[in-house]
C-alpha cells in the first residue's frame, strides 16, 4: 500500500474536534500512538486503520496517497448527508461487512459469469477469523447457489490490501474462467480491485435537524418531502423495495421456527409469541406481544442470513419494520403512507450517522438500537402526521433513554441481547411517541444537541463495550 498520510488524520481529527487523547482512548492505544502517527513517526495497524475510517466516516484507502487499488474519486465534503439509498440497504443479515457486503460481491461476480458450473470463495484477514460466526460462508454459499461454491477460511496470509479481502474464482468442467479480489469496505459497501471507487455524494446540503426543519417550515413542507426534493426521481420506487422487503422479513420471520445458527441453542420465537395469547390478555398487553413479535421476526431472520433491511443496521433491522407493519395492520395505512415515514426515519437516521453513529463498533448499542428507536419513533410521528416539533421531540425522547447502552453480545453473535432487545426499542418509540404528543411544548434539549451527547457517551465508552464481546453480558457463558 502507499504512504500513510498523516496530515489527513490531524485534518480529520481537527474538523472532528477530538484530542489526540480522545482519539487514543476510542482505538484502546495511547495518545502517544496517535501523535507518532501524525508525525509520520510510526503508521496505523490494518485493524486501527479500519476503526479510523468509521469514527471519520472515510474509506480506508482515504488514509494513504496515491492508492493504486482503491482510487478514491471524490472525497466527503464535511458538510450535507448522503442519499437515504446508502442507508437502507437490503441484504443478508447479520452484518453489513460479513454478509451484505460479500452477498453484493458474488451476486455480481455469478451474474459476469453465467457460463461457470462452480465457484470457490476464499476469506482473508477479519472476513476470515469472524466469518464464521457472522455466517459469511453461509451468505456466500446461499448466493452461488445453485451452484456448488466451496468457501475457504485462510487465517494465516495477512499481506493483504484490506482487513476485509475476499478472493472469488468461477471454473467451468474444473477450468478456472476468472478470478477477482474485492473488498467489502463497510456499510455494505464494496470495491473490487483495480477499480475505481466512488464516495458517495453528499446530496443534502444541511445536515442539523435544527437547519432542516427550518427549511420545512419556511417551504411548508414535512420530512418527507424534504427527503424527496434532493434524492432522485428513482428515489421512491427505491423506498418501496425497501418497504417490500421489511414486510417480508417480518412474514418470513414469523412463520420459520427451529434454532438459530451460531451454537447458543436458541429456538427461533416470533411465531409462538405471534400466536399465543395470554389467558387474560388487554389490548395493551396484546399490543405489546404483536409489535414485539414482528421485532423477533426480523432480529431472527437477520441472525439467520437471511434478507432484511439496514434500519439503520442489521442489529437493529427489526425496530421500525415492526412499528410500522403493526400500524399498517391495526389502522390500514396505505404502502405509500408508511414509505413517506421511513423516508421522515431516514432523515433522522441520516443526521445519526453524520454528526455521530450508527455503529456498534464506534459508539455501542445507544448508536444502533438508540438510532433506530429514533428512527421509528418519528416514523410513527410522520404517519400520525404529528407536527415537527412533535416529531423532533419523538426522536430525541428515544435516543435519550437510550444513552449509555453498550454493545455485549455473547460469542459475537447478533442475538443475544440484540433481538430482545430490538423487541424493547420498538415498544419505547411508541412510548416516546405518546409522550411527545401530550408534552412537546415543555421539551428542553433539541434532537442535535442528544446526538452529539450520544457521539461523546460512545466515545468515552470502554472498548470492551463496543462490539468486541469482551465485556458486560459477552462474559456470560452459556
Ligand atoms: S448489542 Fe451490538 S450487535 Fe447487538 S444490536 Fe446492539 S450494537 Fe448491534
Amino acid at each position: 500500500m502507499d504512504r500513510f498520510n498523516s496530515n489527513k488524520l490531524k485534518q480529520l481529527r481537527e474538523a472532528n474536534r477530538i484530542t489526540q487523547k480522545q482519539l487514543g482512548d476510542l482505538l484502546g492505544i495511547s495518545d502517544r500512538a496517535v501523535s507518532k502517527w501524525e508525525s509520520e513517526l510510526s503508521k496505523p495497524s490494518g485493524k486501527n486503520l479500519v476503526s479510523l475510517a468509521k469514527i471519520f466516516n472515510v474509506t480506508v484507502e482515504s488514509f494513504f496517497e496515491n492508492s493504486s487499488i482503491i482510487k478514491t474519486k471524490k472525497e466527503n465534503t464535511i458538510a450535507g448527508m448522503e442519499s437515504l439509498t446508502e442507508l437502507y440497504k437490503i441484504g443478508r443479515g447479520p452484518s453489513s461487512s460479513h454478509t451484505i457486503g460479500p452477498e453484493k460481491a458474488c451476486l455480481i461476480f455469478k451474474s459476469r459469469n453465467k457460463d461457470a458450473d462452480r465457484f470457490k470463495a476464499i476469506l482473508y484477514g477479519s472476513l476470515a477469523k469472524t466469518g464464521k460466526g457472522h455466517c459469511t460462508d453461509e451468505v456466500i454459499r446461499k448466493t452461488f447457489s445453485p451452484y456448488e461454491c466451496e468457501v475457504e477460511f485462510n487465517y494465516i496470509y495477512d499481506d493483504i490490501p484490506h482487513p476485509n479481502t475476499m478472493e472469488l474464482i468461477s471454473y467451468k468442467k474444473n477450468i478456472e474462467q476468472d478470478r477477482i479480489r474485492v473488498f467489502s469496505i463497510g456499510g455494505g459497501s464494496i470495491a473490487f480491485e483495480n477499480d475505481v471507487y466512488e464516495t458517495p455524494e453528499r446530496i443534502y446540503k444541511l445536515d442539523k435537524f435544527t437547519s432542516i426543519a427550518s427549511y420545512c417550515e419556511e417551504k411548508n413542507i414535512r420530512l418527507w418531502q424534504y427527503a424527496v426534493e434532493n434524492e432522485d426521481e428513482e428515489f421512491s420506487d427505491y423506498m418501496h423495495k425497501i418497504w417490500n422487503a421489511m414486510k417480508t422479513a417480518i412474514k418470513s420471520g414469523l412463520v420459520d421456527t427451529g434454532e438459530l445458527p451460531g451454537g447458543l441453542g436458541i429456538q427461533k420465537k416470533a411465531k409462538s409469541l405471534f400466536n399465543n395469547q395470554h389467558v387474560d390478555e388487554s389490548p395493551v398487553t396484546k399490543e405489546n406481544r404483536i409489535v414485539c413479535s414482528y421485532a423477533f421476526a426480523v432480529g431472527e431472520q437477520n441472525a439467520s442470513g437471511e434478507k432484511i433491511v439496514t434500519a439503520p443496521t442489521c442489529g437493529a433491522a427489526g425496530i421500525v419494520p415492526a412499528v410500522l407493519y403493526y400500524q399498517q395492520q391495526k389502522n390500514n395505512f396505505s404502502d405509500e403512507s408508511i414509505v413517506r415515514s421511513l423516508m421522515t426515519a431516514g432523515i433522522i437516521g441520516n443526521l445519526i450517522k453524520t454528526n455521530a453513529s450508527i455503529s456498534g463498533a464506534e459508539c455501542g448499542c445507544q448508536a444502533e438500537v438508540g438510532s433506530a428507536c429514533a428512527m421509528a419513533a418519528a416514523a410513527l410521528g410522520e404517519l400520525f402526521e404529528l407536527s415537527i416539533d412533535k416529531i423532533e421531540y419523538a426522536a430525541e425522547i428515544a435516543i435519550e433513554h437510550h444513552l449509555g447502552l453498550t454493545c455485549d453480545p455473547i460469542c459475537g453473535l447478533v442475538q443475544i441481547p440484540c433481538i430482545e432487545r430490538n423487541a424493547v426499542a420498538a415498544m419505547r418509540a411508541i412510548n416516546a411517541v405518546n409522550l411527545a404528543s401530550f408534552l412537546w411544548n415543555t421539551r428542553k434539549i433539541s434532537l442535535d444537541k442528544v446526538i452529539q451527547t450520544m457521539k461523546e457517551t460512545g466515545y468515552d465508552m470502554h472498548k470492551s463495550y463496543k462490539e468486541t464481546s469482551e465485556a458486560g453480558l459477552a462474559k456470560i457463558h452459556i
